[in-house]
């Protein structure tokens, strides 16, 4: 049998004593966008940065096209980080500010020892595609518009020709005509490129419009994945439903009533024991206190962690 093209098995990430990934078990399939949500703290960046080969597993495993990240040799790890990129929250502040633009996009190559001018040229080639004047080669990242620093990090990030882009928050602070031309452009690409999106967003507008699935984080676990249409249409876990009830839409058939979720997210230093999601669940019972709910399929090709699913 094929396997998956990133499979990801019990996963964890820890940070000394604090465990912010927590056995978290997932798939993406060649050629899809996958989605990931979640609040701050839920430990969606640290599962993409894992993703990235940016941060090691302190349990379980991530494999790509079969292959097992953390049993990689180091010449083969970096090869391997070749065919994954990710694309950052913020591209101004995760480059390097002393660096003009034309070093930047030339850092890569240099990295990855490629010919530098077929890589160029490729460079080019992508900046051109992305609507990228050549005199932006000469600024620095502050120099850049929010929109142009986004394109700029795209280039980066196909430069090495990748399998997998993860992309943490790829439209955060930019405003809604220059998020949509970004979406529009990066669905362009997939298809220009064969790539496989993994994004990040706290945003479910985005997550919505742009992804084929959709898993739900909450405190380090995964608490209901699957379809993303079929998932917005009927959510079966309650924190899902609030997320999906305080998203803004224009279209009155998609208005649901508000969900007020009490309180903040607990802290991963001490997540709350049976279901973490307990203390602020509207639908917790007795057991949802010491009994942690183990993902179950309800059909569809969806997953809900909960012991009293909506719906
Ligand atoms: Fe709510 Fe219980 Fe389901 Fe957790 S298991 S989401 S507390 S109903």
């Amino acid at each position: 049998m094929t396997p998956p093209f990133l499979a990801v098995d019990r996963a964890r990430i820890a940070y000394g004593a604090l465990v912010a990934v927590h056995d978290v078990s997932l798939s993406v399939a060649r050629g899809e966008t996958a989605g990931l949500v979640g609040e701050s703290g839920s430990g969606k960046s640290s599962l993409g940065k894992a993703l990235a080969c940016l941060i090691e597993l302190a349990g379980g495993t991530i494999r790509l096209e079969g292959t097992d990240l953390r049993t990689l040799a180091a010449a083969d790890r970096l090869a391997l980080r070749r065919r994954v990129q990710m694309m950052f929250q913020d591209p101004v502040s995760s480059l390097s500010p002393r660096l003009k633009v034309r070093s930047l996009l030339a850092e890569p190559i240099r990295v990855h020892g490629l010919p530098f001018v077929g890589s160029w040229r490729r460079i080019e080639a992508l900046m051109a595609r992305l609507g990228l004047a050549p005199d932006l080669l000469d600024k620095y990242p502050h120099q850049l518009s929010g929109g142009q620093a986004r394109r700029v990090a795209i280039v980066r990030a196909l430069i090495l020709n990748p399998a997998l882009v993860v992309c943490d928050e790829p439209t955060a602070g930019l405003d809604v005509s220059v998020q949509g031309e970004l979406l529009n452009l990066m669905r362009d690409l997939q298809a220009e490129h064969a790539l496989t999106y993994f994004i990040i967003s706290h945003n479910l507008t985005v997550i919505r419009r742009v992804t084929d699935r959709v898993a739900v984080m909450y405190l380090g676990e995964i608490v209901e994945s699957g379809p993303t249409d079929a998932l917005f249409a009927a959510p079966a876990h309650p924190y899902t439903a609030a997320l999906i009830a305080a998203t803004p839409t224009i279209d009155p058939t998609r208005r649901r009533a508000q969900i007020v979720l009490p309180g903040e997210i607990p802290s991963p230093r001490d997540p709350p024991s049976g279901c973490r999601f307990h203390p602020r669940c509207l639908h917790a019972q007795a057991r949802c206190r010491h009994e942690p709910p183990a993902p179950r399929t309800i059909g569809d090709g969806r997953t809900v962690a909960c012991h009293f699913p909506l719906g």
